[in-house]
């Protein structure tokens, strides 16, 4: 269990694994402060590949990559070696440790006055198997979970006359039922429909929200921070500007959020590095942005058939540049709702040093093909965290609390013998 007795360093004291000194603020987030000079050395145990020697020497110099070198790792042919440099980048800030936390996704409703051409979730208000749940129905699910999970993620449609009471009340009534249960909800585009709808700002609307109970943002909705494919993809959403201008507001009010990319549409190689240097922009005026969560497009019932769907290479390529380029954002999340636990595995060597989650239930992802197994409990996911090499630390939301998770032994099956 996450030791709410202790600060977020005394935790990390009791790890000995890791020697060096620790911080665990929203900033850090539970990086190693002396990563730097770790990397360095770390990068010097690994044989580099010519053509990436003067990229290594910059990351060991601290020096930051810029667009062409980014586009540089997109072609570059060897993977293996991309990824031993994320790995290496990875491992000096947080060594072995591989984070996770206990979550459930409960979505307000299907409804949405938008139709993003990828999004299998949405649908229109009459149609058969459109929901919208109100605040007791809301709590009834979540009360299945509450108990056993210290985060309710919570994301939905744009509902045509939901107004900031509804969610308002929604987490207000949350927070008084279960207190210590961190709320983590609404994409961009649902803070910028919120306020259009309530007739607010979007200081006003992320303060009042804030306010009834809101604890961050999950970075949802930002695809891929260029208009032209947006106006293609998602007509009608956020501007790339508007999305960072939202995260940049929540990040003003003391609110973290993450950030996330949608890849294998019909974006370039160029327009994924573009989305990376933006959000780092950002991440070097903020610092708000805790966690980076690329994930491919599901195709399964959505409408985008000229997309060039991603294969599991070049997924494991996209986690890796994202740990290189990101110097400044704490962690990259694996996601495995869309990954599966396959590649998440995977991914935990390739830079990404967080996977999401135990979920309980999620219905996004799954309406548009994914098959990644529900019901995982944290000892499951740990035997995956392990499998992969490393060690299963869980977190809560805003990685200022950590508990290393001691995975019970596996039982092991015996034939009756034959007599
Ligand atoms: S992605 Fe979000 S905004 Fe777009 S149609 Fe789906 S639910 Fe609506």
């Amino acid at each position: 269990m996450i030791d709410d007795n202790h600060d977020s360093g005394e935790s990390f004291r009791r790890f000995e694994r890791m020697p060096g000194s620790w911080t665990s603020d929203t900033i850090c987030a539970g990086a190693r402060i002396d990563w730097q000079p770790v990397l360095a050395g770390l990068l010097e145990e690994i044989e580099i590949e010519p053509p990436l020697q003067e990229i290594v020497d910059k990351l060991s110099r601290g020096e930051r990559l810029t667009k062409s070198e980014g586009l540089f790792l997109f072609d570059y042919e060897d993977l293996d070696a991309i990824g031993q440099i994320a790995d290496a980048v990875k491992v000096s800030r947080y060594g072995e440790w591989a984070f996770f936390n206990h979550n459930v996704h409960v979505n307000q409703t299907n409804i949405c006055v938008l139709s993003c051409k990828f999004c299998a979730f949405r649908r229109g208000r009459k149609a058969t198997d459109a929901y919208a749940h109100d605040i007791d129905d809301f709590l009834e699910i979540l009360r299945h979970y509450a108990p056993h999970v210290d985060e309710v993620h919570s994301v939905g449609g744009l509902h045509p006359d939901w107004k900031i009471e509804y969610y308002e009340k929604l987490f207000s009534a949350i927070k008084k039922e279960f207190p210590n249960l961190h709320i983590k909800a609404l994409t961009a585009v649902e803070v910028k429909h919120i306020s259009n709808i309530s007739r607010l700002t979007v200081a006003e609307t992320l303060r009042r929200l804030q306010h009834s109970g809101l604890g961050s943002l999950p970075g949802g909705g930002a695809e891929i921070l260029n208009d032209s494919i947006r106006d293609i993809i998602c007509k009608g959403k956020e501007t790339s500007q508007e999305y960072l201008d939202i995260h940049r507001t929540a990040h003003a009010i003391g609110m973290p959020t993450n950030c996330t990319m949608l890849f294998g549409t019909i974006e370039s190689a160029e327009h994924r590095v573009e989305h990376l240097l933006s959000l780092r922009r950002l991440q070097d005026q903020t610092a708000g942005f805790q966690c980076f969560v690329p994930y491919p497009y599901l195709p399964d019932s959505s409408r985008l058939p000229e997309a060039q769907l991603a294969t599991g290479s070049e997924i494991l390529r996209v986690i890796a540049i994202s740990r290189i380029l990101l110097d400044n954002i704490p962690h990259i999340k694996a996601y495995r709702m869309n990954l599966g636990d396959g590649i998440s595995e995977l991914a935990l060597s390739f830079g990404a040093d967080d996977i999401d989650g135990t979920v309980q239930q999620e219905s996004i992802m799954h309406l548009a093909g994914s098959t990644t197994p529900l019901d995982h409990d944290r000892e499951q996911l740990s035997r995956l965290i392990r499998d992969a090499g490393c060690i299963p630390v869980q977190r809560n939301t805003i990685y200022t609390r950590f508990s290393e998770y001691q995975t019970p032994a596996k039982k092991s099956w015996r034939l009756p013998m034959a007599r």
